[in-house]
């Protein structure tokens, strides 16, 4: 199966970037409206549409939600994709009848509206939806809690972005994707749902190494009951953590928009039926757990306090006239120089000055970098 094909016939091109507010999810709703599968589900604290995609006939109930995060938005179109895959019948007829025929999905593809607007980990409040899962305080968590009690899922898909810090194993290799069964105490403890999330992860796993070998991660399973993934898992539904990470030369993440999409067709390609559980941990356990140990951009042997240190950077974007514009941002200074860069300069012991600072540049904005001596500028 080319897959990459596929992914490009269905694709929607209205939705491209890492920008992605509401308003540009016009033509996945008005092909949800043509074919009766679009809900209304409320609103944000600031009065924007929460949309949602009923679409399916299957006994099993699969409630997705992305952007709850409002600057993460890979998975997001990864799974605006899928709803296309799943809303036409002239490609791969019976794998989309399958699984309309085995599942009902709930779909709601920016969960966070005005933060997806304001290009915001936040909402409009300034609330991170993720550790609101016990108070629900905020409109957007309210919002999913009362899809969460009418839908009654069977299975619950958590969908996020992570950082390019990611990393797999020892190499520099980013974690394209990362998964989580997330815990359901501070034991870790399996429970039966956490279990079923494992061995889904597994499988997805297992059929993504074709196209993904060695680039995929698991995510920190420590407990946090203010966590949405947590608390559902708690609540006895499986659910699962998709991050959607970086790929080389890939800022844009439509690359690994292709990934997520790839996950999400094996996820839902055979019915799911319970494993060995001694074979499921183990092999769950075997997924390399993410490193933070990547950064886009490293400065080596810069001379810091008479040290040769490394120094972290990250791409960062803001978005100017609708649009994203990437800056760099100083990430961290590493005495031990144990970070990895995608890309990476060897000062050779030079002392830099970073917006005119010797030091003190940690989670600044990067406007000029020279040379101290010669006060030569670089260029990055
Ligand atoms: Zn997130």
């Amino acid at each position: 199966m080319n897959f990459k094909s596929l992914h490009n016939a269905v694709k929607d091109t209205s939705v491209m970037g890492r920008y992605l507010p509401e308003d540009r999810l016009k033509k996945l709703i008005d092909l949800a409206k043509k074919n009766q599968t679009y809900r209304l589900l409320g609103s944000s604290e600031n009065g924007r549409d929460i949309h949602g995609i009923l679409i399916g006939r299957g006994e099993k109930r699969v409630l997705a939600w992305s952007q709850m995060h409002g600057n993460e938005s890979t998975t997001t179109k990864g799974i605006i994709d899928f709803v296309r895959l799943l809303s036409q019948d002239a490609l791969l007829w019976e794998y989309v009848s399958g699984v309309l025929n085995q599942f009902t999905f709930l779909i709601i593809p920016i969960l966070n509206p005005d933060g997806a607007q304001l290009y915001t980990r936040e909402n409009a409040s300034g609330i991170d939806l993720n550790r609101d899962a016990l108070s629900q305080t905020q409109r957007e968590i309210q919002v999913l809690m009362r899809q969460f009690e009418a839908f009654r899922p069977d299975l619950c898909l958590n969908l996020h972005d992570q950082r390019s810090i990611y990393g797999v194993g020892d190499l520099r290799v980013p974690a394209t994707l990362s998964f989580l069964a997330p815990s359901v105490d501070t034991e870790r403890t399996i429970s039966p749902a956490r279990l079923e999330a494992m061995d889904l992860i597994v499988k997805m796993v297992l059929s993504l190494q074709d196209n993904l070998p060695g680039q995929i991660g698991r995510y920190d399973d420590a407990f946090n009951e203010s966590c949405v993934g947590d608390f559902f898992q708690k609540s006895g539904v499986p659910t699962i953590l998709i991050e959607a990470g970086h790929y080389p030369q890939d800022d844009a993440r439509e690359h690994t928009r292709y990934f997520v999409f790839e996950a999400l067709f094996h996820l839902f390609k055979t019915v799911i039926k319970p494993s060995d559980p001694e074979g499921i941990i183990s092999d769950y356990m075997a997924i390399p757990e993410n490193h933070k140990n990547l950064r886009d951009l490293v400065f080596k042997n810069v001379r810091l306090n008479n040290t040769l240190v490394s120094i972290g950077l990250q791409k960062d974007y803001e978005i100017v006239n609708d649009r994203e514009k990437q800056f760099l941002k100083v990430e961290n200074v590493d005495p031990e120089q144990l970070i990895m860069g995608y890309t990476e300069i060897d000062f050779k012991g030079e002392e830099l000055l970073i917006n005119s600072h010797e030091n003190d540049f940690v989670g600044e904005k990067i406007v000029t970098i020279e040379l101290k001596k010669s006060k030569k500028m670089i260029k990055i």
